[in-house]
């Protein structure tokens, strides 16, 4: 079995991310000697968090420098601890952070990177990766005799490794960093006008706004200001992810009545984005196939519609709540108070 490397950066408060726990779960299925590489201001709380249970090598590189995401620091990390671990196969989380230095990382290495990566297989003729195309709708399966290959793994479509805690001997790995790596600087973050951030990768459920939300309801008025207000409370207390239907986000272009939050990085479907949660909450969205197809990693599917006929009770979802969503998510919101 071929030497396996699985690098992650630690998160601002010392732990390993879900992303970096289910990287670790698919190299641990794959067998064989699994080493890990952590960087970040100080790994010794998140190496100790997976340290236990027959951990295999831990390398480190610690230090301020290392605590932001920066390519500079970011890339000279990954790149002595692949050197360091000596592995012919490199995972990672393809988190933002990672999947921004991965493919240089590969380069410096020598070696070949893949992306969007959701599985992994070992068979007789060696390892091979499996990712989908054009919006997931064809999978292949590539293997590759170059080394080292980089991969960075999809978060979410497996899941993570049990972490079972212990105290880590981190072998620590020295890093110089070169000449102007340091220039870059994070002065902090910033969220999208109106909102602070409504899209979580990680969260439980996804909630789904759809149009109707800004139509015209049985009152004859649009509601919008109501609509913002039950979906923000509702995204707080849940601390749900937030999806969109295009026609909903399309319509700020419009100059109609909208959800100030909601951007284009929301809409979920064919020309939008494929999420992966676990559960799912439509409302006030028709159900149509553009935007359904965007919920195929969504396996348990609920929806609120007043329209008995919409195109999610074709058999598209679980549950289909025949009900005004004004007053459910009303309902809901005081019963999560
Ligand atoms: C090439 C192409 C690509 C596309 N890509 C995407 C895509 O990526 N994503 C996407 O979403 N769409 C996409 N579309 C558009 C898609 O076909 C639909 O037009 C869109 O999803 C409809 O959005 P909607 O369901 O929010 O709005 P509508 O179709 O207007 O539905 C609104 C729904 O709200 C319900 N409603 C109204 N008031 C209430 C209430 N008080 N309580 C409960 N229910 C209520 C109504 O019954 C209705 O079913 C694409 C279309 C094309 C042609």
């Amino acid at each position: 079995m071929e030497k396996i490397l699985v690098l992650a950066a630690v998160e601002a408060d010392g732990t390993l991310g879900r992303p970096a726990l289910e990287a670790l779960a698919a190299a641990k299925e794959l067998g064989g000697a699994v080493t890990l590489g952590l960087w970040g201001a100080d790994v010794k709380k998140a190496a100790d968090s997976v340290s236990g249970g027959g951990a295999g090598r831990i390398l480190g590189v610690s230090g301020p420098d290392f605590a932001e995401a920066r390519y500079g620091s970011d890339a000279a990390a990954a790149e002595a601890l692949a050197k360091a671990s000596g592995a012919a196969l490199v995972l990672a989380p393809g988190t933002s952070r990672l999947a921004r230095v991965l493919p240089g990382v590969a380069h410096r290495l020598g070696g070949r990177a893949d992306t969007h990566v959701t599985g992994l297989q070992s068979g007789p003729d060696g390892i091979a990766a499996s990712r989908g195309y054009y919006r997931q709708r064809i999978e292949s399966t590539i293997s590759r005799s170059a080394r080292p290959w980089v991969i960075s793994l999809e978060p979410g479509a497996r899941p993570p490794m049990e972490a079972a805690p212990g105290t880590a001997a981190v072998e620590a790995v020295a890093v110089t960093l070169p000449e102007g790596a340091r220039r870059t600087k994070v002065e902090g973050f910033r969220s999208p006008a109106g909102g602070g951030q409504t899209i979580r990768p990680d969260a439980r459920l996804l909630f789904v706004a759809g149009a109707g939300w800004c139509k015209k309801q049985s009152s004859g008025q649009v509601r919008t200001a109501e609509a913002e207000q039950l979906i923000k409370a509702f995204l707080e207390k849940a601390q749900a992810s937030l999806g969109s239907s295009k026609s909903l986000v399309d319509q700020k272009g419009e100059g109609q009545s909208v959800i100030s939050f909601l951007t284009h990085l929301n809409q979920v479907g064919q020309t939008g984005s494929t999420p992966r949660h676990p559960k799912g909450l439509a409302t006030c969205c028709h159900g149509e196939e553009p935007h359904v197809v965007g919920w195929r990693f969504i396996p348990q599917r609920r929806v609120v519609n007043l329209d008995a006929n919409c195109g999610w009770a074709k058999g598209k979802a679980d549950v289909v709540y025949v009900a005004d969503a004004f007053e459910v998510m009303a309902k809901v919101n005081a019963m999560l108070s």
